[in-house]
């Protein structure tokens, strides 16, 4: 085994998550880059937590970890959100139950896995909390990536809704992996908020700063 995995290497030798270079994991020049922040940007109402600036590196791990399933970027997303976790319960001083963005069907369909989802339950054992995946998609949405920030909003208007409505406690805070411009998570604060819950705040691994 130890042979095969060898001659693995030979052939296809490690490559730094980040860009791509020879190395394991990531290059000592992605790892500064890539480093864990406090950052704290706000939705409405809604402070959000997140640890990483999304930039170039950044996006190849994220897909690196929702398209090619690679589990050491699914780590790298999990170590930035758990951070940012912990920074929002000693900002905000609770600790409630996690609620994860949810995937449209499409990508669900495509992955074969609900990556936030994943994540987020990884983060629920880790933290020892509770988590309620309680958000659905109701209708068909395009692909938030692939629109403007403005077309962003009107995409996802109505498209989300609860699949339970709120027993005791109410206070939850929103997982996500990356916020762009916050029209994910907007939706799903209404969301949340009509359903009879209260978004004390979100927590996201990466960042795109300064919020559009
Ligand atoms: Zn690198």
């Amino acid at each position: 085994m130890k042979f095969l995995s060898g001659m693995h290497e030979l052939i296809f030798p490690p490559r730094c998550l980040g860009c791509g270079e020879l190395h394991h994991e990531l290059c000592s020049t992605c790892s500064k880059e890539l480093r864990l922040h406090d950052f704290r940007s706000q939705v409405g109402e809604v402070p959000v937590f997140s640890s990483i600036r999304y930039n170039s590196k950044a996006g190849h791990i994220l897909l690196a970890a929702k398209e090619d399933g690679v589990r050491k970027a699914d780590d790298i997303l999990l170590v930035a959100l758990a951070h940012s976790f912990r920074h929002a319960v000693n900002a905000l001083g609770v600790r409630p139950a996690i609620v994860p963005i949810p995937h449209s069907r499409q990508a669900l369909r495509r992955r074969g896995r609900n990556f936030v989802g994943d994540i987020a339950n990884r983060l629920s054992a880790m933290e020892a909390l509770a988590m309620r995946d309680i958000i659905r998609h109701n209708r068909r949405v395009n692909d938030q990536s692939l629109l403007d920030a403005s077309s962003r909003f009107g995409n996802l208007s109505g498209a989300m809704s609860v699949i339970r409505q709120c027993g005791r406690p109410c206070e939850v805070f929103l997982v996500d992996d990356l916020i762009t411009t916050g029209a994910t998570l907007g939706e799903a604060v209404r969301t949340l908020e009509k359903g009879g819950f209260h978004v004390v705040a979100a927590v996201t691994a990466l960042v795109a700063l300064p919020l559009r």
